[in-house]
């Protein structure tokens, strides 16, 4: 076990599913509200880290919420992206996709430019300092009209050079893809790659959704897909991938328990299951402590690690020469 979790962090890693949101320490957050004149509801950076022990999904988006309020400079979301970046990189992820939630600061009164300008500037250092690549990903609120959606993507217009693709996130449950339809036909028109948040609470029909009508590239969760037989088959037949988040699962209670995380099953029925931390700030740690986990807690073979990171690496939108190159790298540690 302990040379799984060795081989788990010296792999090359991609994370395609994270929230830069949710990559807000506490230190960090309180560092930047007290350089804002931002007002917290904790006074001390310990009452801050005790709220992170929240038990349900309406105590963590409240936190959520609260973090992002702390965010008004171009420096803050540079600041934010960076520490995340240099934190993975420590951990050998090579390559990352990213969302952003404008509708979160816009809503502020920040705008998209100070948003885009500050994430944008941080993924393109990494780069030069690190050689790690990346997607950034704008991602709609679902909770809110598809007419907000609409205008966060004429804000986003003069930054599409800079935008790989368009997600939906925040509370899944009564917000099916379908509300989003014409919105996200809008954004294939311009080229954006599309991906939704399906089937983490929501049921198999909203996966359906995501595929079916809205067309997506990959679906981020997925985890009750598994409850349709015929859906399975379609993500398999369409080669989709499935953004997997375990300590995120296990935090929101997704499931109750790591041991009966589905992940491994997901492999045996040939999907595309990929391992990534969501809102690791929140949920309890980052690549390497999502990989450490599932080998401690599911009993994942050196094979199906090997898969986990393979997945990672062809299900990324990365350029295809990066990808051969990362394959190459992750054959010759596992040979
Ligand atoms: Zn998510």
């Amino acid at each position: 076990m302990d040379n799984l979790i060795e081989l788990s962090k010296k792999m090359p890693k991609t994370e395609l599913h994270l929230h830069i949101e949710g990559t807000f320490e506490p230190e960090q957050m309180f560092a930047i509200a007290q350089r804002n004149n931002v007002k917290l509801k904790y006074s001390t950076v310990d009452a801050l880290k005790a709220a992170y022990q929240f038990t349900n999904l309406q105590d963590f988006l409240d936190l959520y919420y609260q973090g992002m309020s702390v965010l008004l400079h171009e420096a803050d979301f540079y600041d934010l992206t960076m520490a995340y970046l240099e934190k993975v990189n420590s951990e050998n992820v090579v390559h990352v996709e990213i969302f952003f939630d404008p509708q979160g600061h816009l809503s502020r009164g920040v705008s998209f430019d100070v948003q885009i300008r500050g994430i944008y500037n941080a993924l393109q250092d990494a780069e030069k300092k690190w050689g790690m690549t990346s997607k950034l990903i704008m991602s709609f609120l679902r909770h809110l009209s598809e007419e907000s959606a609409f205008d966060t993507l004429e804000q986003a217009k003069p930054y599409l050079s800079w935008i790989d693709g368009v997600g939906l996130d925040s509370s899944e449950v009564g917000h099916p893809p379908e509300k989003f339809l014409r919105v996200f036909e809008a954004c294939k028109k311009l080229g954006l790659k599309v991906t939704a948040h399906a089937g983490e609470e929501g049921p198999p029909e909203y996966v359906w959704q995501a595929i079916d009508q809205i067309g997506v590239d990959r679906i981020d969760h997925g985890n009750r897909a598994l409850e349709d037989d015929k859906l399975i088959d379609t993500i398999k037949e369409r080669n989709l991938t499935l953004t997997v988040c375990p300590l995120s699962n296990l935090k929101l209670c997704v499931v109750n328990d790591m041991k009966d995380h589905p992940i491994r099953s997901m492999l045996k029925l040939g999907l595309n299951a990929t391992v990534n931390s969501d809102d690791p700030a929140y949920f309890g740690g980052y690549m390497n402590d999502n990989y450490t986990s599932l080998i401690n807690d599911t009993g994942i073979s050196k094979e199906e690690l090997f898969q986990l990171a393979k997945n990672g690496i062809t299900g990324s939108w990365m350029e295809e020469h990066h990808k051969e190159q990362h394959l190459k790298q992750l054959n010759s540690l596992f040979a």
